[in-house]
C-alpha cells in the first residue's frame, strides 16, 4: 500500500469496499440500447436533484463539459470563460476541435466572472464577428483555488445572461464541494444554468464518472455526440451504481476535507516561509504560495517526508483534501510545513 500522503489530487481517492460492495449488486443492461436500469434511474435521480429534465452519464468532467459547449453553440461562434477555467486551461484544446468555437477569456476573480467583467462582451451583430453564445462558470473553481459562488453572485450572471440572450454552462466537477461550503441549493444551480456538468471522482470519490444536466432535447442531442465521440457505454450501471453510492454516502463528508485543509493553511498562514489567503479558503483545495524559495523547491522537500503535493506556478502549490487523508495525517503535514525554512 501507498504510504506516501498523496495530496496532488482529490481524484486519487480509490473504490471502498462498500462502494465495490454496491457496485456488485447494480442491475446492468447495455446502455448504449438504454437498457441499464440502473444507469437511467441514477440520471433521473440527478436531473431532478437540480431541477433539470435529463441526465446523461459520462466517463469523465472533460466529455460532459465538452458535450455541454457542444449542445449550445454552433461552429464559429464564442465562449466566455475566466482565464483559470478547466475548460480553457486543461481540456486540450477540445471545444476548438469539437466544437469549432473560440473561447474567449476573460480576466475574472479567483476564477469568477461577475456581470461587470462580462458587460459589453457579447458580439456577433456584424457578419465579421464571431457569434458570442455561452457564459461557462466553474464551481467550485479549480485553479481559482476553491472559490465558490454565492447564490446572489449566480442570480447576477444569470440576469444577465437573460439579459444579453446568453446562455449559461455549469463546470459542476466540484459542486458538491460548493454547496457544502455556500447551501446553495441544487435547484438553483437548475435555474440559472442551461447544462451543468458534476463530477463523482473527485472528492465523492468514484472511480469513474460524470453526468450532463440540461433539457430533455439538449440531451437527446448530447447521447448522439456521445456517441460519436466513443462515450457509449454498455453495462456502465456498475459505475453509476459506484457514482450513486459515492453521492449517496460521502457528500456529507466534504466538509470534514474542508475542516482539513483549514487546519493545514493555519499552519501555513503562520510561517514565515509559506503564504496563504485563508479568505480564499472555502472548500478542499489549498492553493499556497512559497517567499523565499520556488514551490518545486518545497515539494520536494515535502516529498521527502512522504507528503505529495502540485506546484500550480513557479512559486504556488495545491493541496487537494480528500477522504484518504485522516486527521493523522494532518498532524504530519502540518508538522511538515511548519519545519519548511529550517
Ligand atoms: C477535474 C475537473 C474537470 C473534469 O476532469 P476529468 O478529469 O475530465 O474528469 C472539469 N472541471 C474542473 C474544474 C475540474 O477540476
Amino acid at each position: 500500500m501507498n504510504s506516501m500522503i498523496d495530496l496532488r489530487s482529490d481524484t486519487i481517492t480509490r473504490p471502498t469496499p462498500e462502494m465495490l460492495d454496491a457496485m456488485m449488486q447494480a442491475k446492468v443492461g447495455d446502455d448504449v440500447f438504454g437498457e441499464d436500469e440502473t444507469v437511467n434511474a441514477f440520471q433521473e435521480k440527478v436531473a431532478h436533484m437540480f431541477g433539470m429534465e435529463a441526465g446523461l452519464f459520462v466517463p469523465s468532467g472533460t466529455m460532459s463539459n465538452q458535450l455541454g459547449v457542444k449542445v449550445l453553440t454552433e461552429p464559429g461562434d464564442e465562449i466566455l470563460i475566466d482565464e483559470k477555467g478547466h475548460i480553457f486551461n486543461y481540456e486540450t484544446g477540445a471545444a476548438s476541435s469539437l466544437s469549432g468555437v473560440q473561447v474567449r477569456t476573460l480576466h475574472g476573480k479567483d476564477g469568477k466572472l461577475n456581470p461587470g467583467i462580462l458587460e459589453h462582451t457579447k458580439r456577433g451583430h456584424f457578419d465579421w464577428e464571431p457569434r458570442t453564445k455561452v457564459i461557462c462558470l466553474e464551481n467550485s473553481t479549480n485553479k481559482g483555488g476553491g472559490v465558490c459562488y454565492s447564490e446572489e453572485e449566480l442570480r447576477a450572471i444569470k440576469a444577465f445572461a437573460d439579459r444579453e440572450e446568453l446562455y449559461v454552462h455549469m463546470d459542476g466537477a466540484r459542486i458538491w464541494n460548493a454547496m457544502t461550503a455556500t447551501d446553495v441549493k441544487p435547484e438553483v444551480f437548475g435555474e440559472i444554468a442551461d447544462t451543468i456538468s458534476v463530477c463523482f471522482s473527485k472528492g465523492l470519490g468514484a472511480p469513474v464518472g460524470s453526468m450532463l444536466l440540461s433539457s430533455k432535447e439538449r440531451i437527446a442531442k448530447a447521447r448522439r455526440f456521445r456517441k460519436m465521440w466513443g462515450g457509449g457505454m454498455r453495462q456502465v450501471g456498475l459505475l453509476a451504481a459506484a457514482a450513486d453510492y459515492a453521492l449517496e454516502n460521502n457528500w456529507d463528508k466534504l466538509g470534514e476535507d474542508h475542516r482539513r485543509a483549514k487546519e493545514v493553511a493555519q499552519v501555513i498562514f503562520d510561517s514565515k516561509f509559506l503564504a496563504v489567503d485563508m479568505n480564499k479558503l472555502q472548500t478542499n483545495i489549498l492553493l499556497f504560495d512559497t517567499v523565499n524559495e520556488t514551490a518545486e523547491n518545497v515539494i520536494a522537500k515535502l516529498a521527502k517526508k512522504d507528503i505529495q503535493m502540485i506546484p500550480f506556478g513557479p512559486n504556488t502549490i495545491r493541496a487537494t483534501f480528500h477522504f484518504e487523508i485522516t486527521d493523522e495525517d494532518v498532524e504530519q503535514v502540518k508538522k511538515a510545513l511548519a519545519e519548511i525554512g529550517e
